[in-house]
């Protein structure tokens, strides 16, 4: 081993501290941004001693932001004196090349200078060492900062699977347990907003409410069980027909069910509902060993037509 520059700690080869175990594995980079180049390479061997698996070297401002642009390291050491454009405006343009994420920066300053420590945090720096840097308390802020790392990663998983949860909980509040259509909640709902738009944009909309024939006497005759897989079978068909993003079929409540047809004329509604009930009849919906088949009537059509 070479003899250590005068200003680098002594230290640097005996502290023995490493910033992660070995075995845990998890990769993590650092990008050095130091003008000095033997400051720069003794930086260097202790990350790389202290088990960092990436070391990023940059020896000016540009280069430093070119450098974490593309790689986008987990951590900045950051000199404040460099040639051109100086650390505190490095730290801002990092700041600025990554909105609504956060990678630790730890100043370096070559004196004990409290105006320095003001400004590098100021800037956006979390952190700051002194020059010569020990390599103990190097190690140690690295661990620092990458436990706070960690922590806000963990936090930000968890916001997005709570963000997740609650959108399938809302989603499962709006729906019919039973057909797995929209209930009558997410009906409502719905209908208020696609009367809006409607109105909003000047479209035909359609609402189409049906139920089935004769279904009280098929569930007395055949039982719930029975009735159940009927309902179920003509949800599917309405969930099928309604093809285009914005069509809703919903489970009225009962045997009722409810379309919301955006952008459907009374025209193309009434052709819609005449091949709905073809459909049906060739579906054939009828419980087991029974010749009984079940008809879809609708009952109700609405039409909105703005202008
Ligand atoms: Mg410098």
């Amino acid at each position: 081993m070479t003899a250590l520059p005068s200003f680098v700690s002594p230290a640097i080869e005996s502290s023995g501290a490493r910033f992660s175990s070995p075995e845990s594995g998890a990769p993590f980079s650092v990008l050095v941004v130091e003008d000095q180049a033997v400051m720069r390479a003794a930086l260097v061997t202790e990350l790389h001693q202290a088990g960092v698996t990436q070391v990023l070297e940059a020896e000016n401002g540009r280069s430093a932001l070119a450098l974490f642009r593309s790689e986008r390291p987990d951590l900045v050491l950051l000199d404040i004196r460099l040639p051109g454009e100086d650390g505190y405006w490095v730290a801002r343009q990092l700041r600025e090349a990554e909105p609504g994420e956060w990678t630790p920066i730890i100043f370096l300053s070559g004196l004990d200078n409290d105006l320095d420590v003001w400004r590098g945090i100021e800037a956006g720096g979390d952190d700051y060492l002194v020059k010569p840097v020990k390599p103990i308390v190097l190690v140690a802020k690295l661990r620092a900062m990458r436990r706070l790392l960690d922590m806000r990663r963990r936090l930000v998983t968890v916001s997005a699977e709570l963000h997740l949860a609650n959108q399938k909980l809302n989603e499962m509040v709006e729906l019919d347990a039973l057909t797995g259509l929209v209930n009558r909640r997410g009906l409502d709902r719905m209908l208020h907003a696609e009367i809006s738009a409607a109105r909003r944009e000047g479209k035909p909309l359609t609402l189409m409410l049906c139920d089935l024939d004769h279904f009280k006497r098929f569930n007395d005759t055949y039982g719930h069980i029975q009735g159940d897989e009927c309902l179920r079978q003509v949800g599917r068909l309405l969930r099928e027909v309604c093809v285009r993003p914005r069509d809703i079929a919903a489970r009225y409540g009962g045997e009722a069910f409810a379309l919301v047809l955006p952008n459907t004329p009374r025209s193309g509604s009434m052709t819609f509902a005449r091949a709905l009930g073809q459909m049906l009849k060739l579906l054939k919906i009828r419980p087991a060993g029974s010749d009984e088949e079940i008809l879809l009537t609708l009952w109700r059509h609405h039409h909105l037509h703005p202008r």
